[in-house]
């Protein structure tokens, strides 16, 4: 069914890079499906899952989104990939994304923008579906992956789960292996799961989550079982409401679905208190100084010789610029150049040291945060899916996008997204529950109770 629903539907939302071939895809399904009838079932046997385009996939073009990659083929399997696969995911094929994960609205992509599958109505206007695991939320909330596997270092799984309808869960940094997902900013890339329940999000995570001896940054913290967290009552639980997360401008709409979330929360008995995090109106200036710079560093590898579709020329500087100018899109020329500004001899103090006090603060206040509450609970994103071509003069613009999702990456906290309800126009709204380092449960337990 679902590759039915790709053959009918991709070409016009494009949110598959690569679809697997078909008797690839129906042999790993007819296998699940013998482990199912001999009794050994696994915890995710047979189930059809999206994997966005920047984890390495053994034999299987692998592509970033970008034309730098446009032919690799990875030899080896991701952590997270080689985990799913191992608990009989069934893959379907590589979902698009923005360049090298790099956007909010899924229109930086070298193999075209995806479509959002949601309509806003009175008008026929394309709508996108967020960014940066844009494709595999389209491909999730139009059916066609049950699941898909996202990474967020900003917001990239949260913010296109809310436009598209979706849950996204943004585990806490370490939680998931990083090895053989292609790296944009290490010290905030996480994978996560994408889902059309909570319960799903769960089980999924279950399945990918773990200490990896390849990732010096992934957690020997003993996986939960998730999936029972899901369900499970909230009575009694605190749940902080950040003053700062008003932002100035904010839509009537999107407050009024936060308003209802802490409705809803309160009749399931949760007390709710008012909490502050001072440092929140840092977050976005402090990011887009961090991810770029890690950035700038992590894609100094593709320079036509060690990595990326090489650009010949006469001379090997030659190669490394025809290499470089050809093979990364504007948005990561413009992160790159951000990044190396940032890190350069005479400004490396006021920018990025500073930044990195800054980001230290940022983590204190949800630190402090969570000794007066369990979770904290915001909007995801400060609007609903925009039509292709808006926010595109100004980059500033754009990366407003991201602010409710960016604190909780620099303070490496679990964050999920929970569709809600629909705005006046009928586009899906999500609510963001963050919790404290570590614990998953409890953002699952109470995104059941909103769900
Ligand atoms: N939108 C943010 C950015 O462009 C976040 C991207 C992400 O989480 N990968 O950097």
């Amino acid at each position: 069914a679902h590759l039915d629903a790709i053959g009918r539907l991709n070409t016009q939302l494009n949110a598959y890079i690569t679809v697997l071939p078909e008797q690839d895809v129906l042999a790993a399904a007819d296998a699940a499906d013998a482990r199912y009838a001999s009794g050994a079932a696994r915890l995710m046997d047979g189930l059809p899952v999206g994997v966005k385009d920047l984890f390495c996939t053994k034999g299987v073009k692998t592509t970033a989104a970008s034309k730098m990659l446009a032919n690799f083929v990875p030899p080896y399997e991701s952590s997270v990939t080689a985990r799913l696969l191992e608990a009989g995911s069934v893959f379907l094929g590589k979902t698009n994304l923005d360049e090298f994960a790099m956007g909010s609205a899924n229109i930086t992509s070298a193999f075209g923008s995806v479509l959002n599958p949601w309509k806003r109505q009175g008008d026929d206007a394309a709508l996108v579906p967020g960014g940066s695991s844009g494709g595999s939320a389209a491909a999730v909330a139009a059916g066609l992956a049950l699941a898909a596997t996202g990474t967020d270092t900003g917001g990239s799984i949260r913010q296109p789960a809310a436009f598209c309808g979706i849950v996204g869960l943004k585990p806490t940094y370490g939680r998931c292996s990083r090895w053989g997902t292609i790296a944009f900013a290490s010290s905030l890339d996480q994978a996560g799961p994408m889902t059309r329940s909570v319960a799903d999000a769960g089980l999924m995570l279950e399945a990918m989550a773990g200490f990896d001896e390849k990732d010096s940054t992934s957690s020997n913290r003993p996986v939960p079982e998730f999936s029972k967290a899901v369900g499970k009552s909230v009575k009694g639980l605190r749940v902080g409401i950040p003053a700062e997360y008003r932002a100035p401008g904010m839509p009537e709409e999107i407050a009024k679905m936060w308003e209802q979330g802490i409705a809803w929360l309160r009749e399931a008995g949760c007390e709710v208190v008012d909490v502050s995090l001072p440092h929140t109106k840092y977050g976005l200036a402090t990011y887009y100084i961090i991810a770029p710079a890690e950035c700038s560093s992590n894609l100094a590898r593709y320079d036509g010789i060690r990595f990326g579709e090489r650009q010949d020329a006469p001379t090997l500087d030659g190669i490394y610029e025809r290499t470089r100018a050809e093979g990364f899109g504007p948005e990561v020329r413009n992160r790159i150049l951000m990044g190396t500004y940032v890190l350069s001899a005479g400004y490396y103090d006021a920018y990025y040291l500073k930044a990195q006090k800054v980001r230290t603060l940022i983590k204190r206040d949800f630190v402090q945060a969570f000794e007066q509450v369990d979770v904290l609970l915001t909007p995801t994103a400060p609007s609903a899916a925009f039509a292709q071509g808006e926010n595109m003069d100004d980059p500033v613009q754009m990366y407003l996008n991201d602010i409710f999702t960016v604190p909780a990456s620099m303070a490496g906290v679990p964050a999920m997204s929970v569709p809600v309800g629909l705005d006046s126009r009928g586009l899906p709204l999500g609510l963001q529950i963050i919790g404290r380092h570590f614990d998953e449960e409890t953002v699952l337990s109470v995104g059941g109770a909103l769900e």
